[in-house]
């Protein structure tokens, strides 16, 4: 029979809801937990077997081991569970991408009751929410302001929603890029109530291309760094001085999407072409807009700065007061910027600079002190070299020098395996590759290496009790 037929045949099989709902246990997890929460749970695991079908072909789980997972679902609580982050992706964004430095967490904790968001503790008036981390922002860039929302999208969305709504922004055809999650430069536009006007070709945009567009029409200039791609071999650019002296000679404003924004020179770390926020705004850049939550190391938000003039009219729009961030994130957001006061100490704490700046040798230590705890709970590893990613739709193609340890079952056995890593406390998102299970330890931290070991234990099939 092929494979084909055989899948066909394994997802006809699977119980439908309705059937499931039905069975013997489901009365009894339907009073315990609700039956709506009941449903979506079914609902998860059917579609986690159908995944599992199609990738892998099969016999289909009958009703009773669905309704099991469904109860082990319902059982782990709340949904967003601590993470182990052993896939070697430092920025992985299904996990949260970057994990916050302690000072963070501590504002956050402390910030989660009543706080000064909008209130001016001197005078017992209203206060101006963000003003203490859009001044730090502005501080770090040396630019004049800084406007913070919920995320680069929304920084994106309303800077050209403010400045150039019912007018024409220009953008080089090659960097009309799609970030991820179906967010794409021209419906971006579109969504503002501006006309893209695209110049260039794919590979090649010179200024002149700029100037050629330029009507009475054109409200901005929009550059994007092609964050998650590169382009290589026969291309050109115009670069962000000529932009900004079009800009000027044509009153129009520049607007730089970095992207992933770092604040230090990540080539200290052998990491190239990171774009700048603030080398952007020396360039001439009007405004930039970057993600808190990439190369920054921060919380999720959408970090806007340069010209007050040019900002003004982010801060009036309606849509300003629905992208704004709330006071956890501007707290986890103002503790991380006044880290980088002193860019040796913001290395030193800021999880991802940390990972970064990682030597090979510390990340072999990691592997051997690993695979040392795990041979002293019985189970012998291999541990070899591997490589880590930046992730994030940052570094695209860098390949980070890592250690990997290498779990012992193979085959369909370390797909079941990498399941059971995943559904632990805590749970541990580990590699699959080539049919076995790879802990890569670049974005472990130290600290996490006792409860890793004892997950791993936790997760493997116990030679007494069977398959699970
Ligand atoms: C990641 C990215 C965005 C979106 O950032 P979020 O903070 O995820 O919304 C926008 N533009 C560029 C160039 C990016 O790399």
């Amino acid at each position: 029979m092929s494979l084909e037929t055989s899948q066909a045949q394994a997802l006809r099989a699977l119980p439908k809801m309705q059937r499931l709902l039905e069975s013997d246990g489901a009365a009894a997890l339907g009073a315990r937990y609700g039956r709506g929460r009941l449903v979506s749970a079914l609902r998860e695991v059917l579609e986690v077997e159908r995944q599992e079908i199609l990738a892998r072909g099969g016999r289909t789980a009958g009703a009773e081991a669905l309704l099991e997972a469904a109860g082990d679902r319902l059982e782990r609580g709340l949904s967003l569970k601590r993470v182990i982050n052993a896939a070697g992706v430092v920025l992985h964004t299904n996990l949260g991408r970057a994990p916050l430095p302690r000072a963070a967490v501590e504002a956050v904790a402390e910030a989660a009751g009543y706080c000064a968001l909008e209130y001016d503790l001197e005078s017992g008036r209203r206060g101006r929410r963000g003003a203490g981390a859009e001044a730090l922002l502005a501080e770090r860039l040396g630019a004049e302001e800084g406007l913070v929302v919920n995320n680069a999208a929304a920084a994106v969305l309303l800077a050209l929603s403010a400045l150039a709504g019912g007018g024409e922004v220009i953008v080089s055809r090659g960097e009309l890029v799609e970030i991820g999650g179906g967010f794409r430069i021209p419906d971006v536009i579109a969504q503002g109530g501006a006309r893209l006007v695209e110049v260039g070709a794919t590979n090649r945009t010179r200024i002149e291309d700029y100037r050629a567009a330029v009507t009475d029409q054109t409200r901005v200039l929009l550059k994007v760094h092609p964050s998650n791609y590169r382009m290589v071999g026969f291309t050109c650019e115009a670069a962000l001085a000529e932009l900004s002296d079009l800009a000027r000679e044509r009153n129009l404003l520049l607007v730089h999407d970095v992207g992933a924004g770092a604040l230090v020179d990540l080539a200290r770390f052998g990491l190239p072409g990171e774009a700048s926020p603030k080398a952007s705004l020396e360039a001439g850049a009007d405004l930039v807009a970057f993600s808190g939550d990439k190369l920054l190391g921060g919380p999720q938000a959408g970090l806007i700065a340069g010209r007050a003039a040019a900002l003004a009219p982010l801060r009036r729009h309606p849509l300003a007061r629905a992208l704004r961030p709330d006071k956890m994130t501007l707290a986890a957001l103002e503790a991380v910027l006044d880290l980088y006061a002193d860019e040796e100490r913001a290395v030193a704490e800021i999880p991802v600079l940390r990972q970064f700046a990682q030597t090979p040798q510390s990340l072999r230590t990691r592997g051997e002190r690993l695979q040392a705890l795990l041979a002293g709970k019985g189970l012998a590893c291999g541990l070899e070299t591997s490589t880590a990613r930046v992730g994030g739709g940052a570094a695209p193609g860098v390949e980070l020098e890592s250690v990997a340890l290498v779990l012992p079952p193979e085959g369909s056995a370390a797909a079941a395996l990498a399941r059971a890593l995943r559904c632990g406390d805590p749970a541990v998102a580990a590699r699959l590759v080539r049919e076995q299970v790879r802990l890569d330890l670049f974005a472990v931290a130290d600290e996490d290496l006792e409860p890793l070991a004892d997950a791993v234990v936790g997760a493997l099939p116990r030679p007494d009790a069977g398959p699970r």
